[in-house]
């Protein structure tokens, strides 16, 4: 069993890198932003209720998002693992987490704050098959269209100046503290997220992997 939290600034590469350890390890990527966006997107009460705090960046109230992770979780179609990208964002959250499940390692994702500022503001993603782009690291050969599908590339109504600003702030402030809170519990993985992609999942493999790991306890 494989149980990952991923954390890191918007922008850090988080989803990309979930999405790498999902393939290699048969688990199940669970997105909190992923969640929102979808009961969103199809105009469910859930969906009506975050709206707007998922579109000006500010976070959602932390019992509506334990509940979701609650929910999620109790899915169980995890068999071998999953990985949680999104949650916890503050201190909370990571009590919530630690009260009631546990993890076998907390990867942290480190990019500084201009590179994920650059990164945010240049980042797309198609209308409709939903790949990610950035005009800066990995454009389309056609402007504005998917090389993929050919759909139109948007920006996430989200990554506007001052809901990344609003993010961003929320990060620094409230969810990076509590990197503390999990490398206490020795469960802390630190990567350079500024390295190509192949070589970012290749430092976490890396450090999963090694035998101090084993047998830590939470
Ligand atoms: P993300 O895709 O992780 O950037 O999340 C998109 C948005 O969903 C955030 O800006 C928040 O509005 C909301 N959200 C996602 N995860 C959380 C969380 N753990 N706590 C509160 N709000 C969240």
């Amino acid at each position: 069993m494989h149980k990952y939290i991923i954390m890191g600034a918007q922008g850090c590469g988080k989803g990309t890198q979930a999405e790498l350890l999902v393939e290699a390890f048969d688990l199940v990527h669970i997105s909190v932003g992923d969640i929102f966006r979808w009961h969103i997107s199809n105009r469910t009460k859930l969906g009506a209720r975050v709206r707007r705090a998922v579109k000006d960046g500010e976070l959602v109230p932390d019992e509506t998002v334990e509940e979701i992770v609650r929910r999620r979780l109790e899915e169980h179609d995890w068999n071998y693992g999953f990985v949680l990208d999104g949650f916890p964002r503050n201190r909370p959250q990571a009590e919530f987490f630690l009260e009631s499940y546990d993890a076998d390692a907390v990867i942290n994702i480190e990019v500084p704050a201009d590179v994920v500022l650059r990164r945010l503001l240049s980042r797309r993603l198609c209308s409709q098959c939903g790949l990610d782009y950035n005009l800066i690291y990995h454009r389309p050969v056609n402007a504005g269209v998917c090389d993929v599908c050919g759909g139109e590339l948007i920006q996430r109504a989200d990554d506007t100046e001052k809901a990344i600003h609003a993010r961003l702030t929320d990060f620094y402030e409230k969810t990076r503290p509590i990197l503390d809170l999990f490398r206490e519990k020795r469960l802390m993985i630190d990567v350079d997220g500024t390295q190509p992609q192949d070589v970012v999942h290749a430092a976490i493999r890396q450090q999963l992997e090694e035998p101090r790991r084993s047998g830590v306890d939470n």
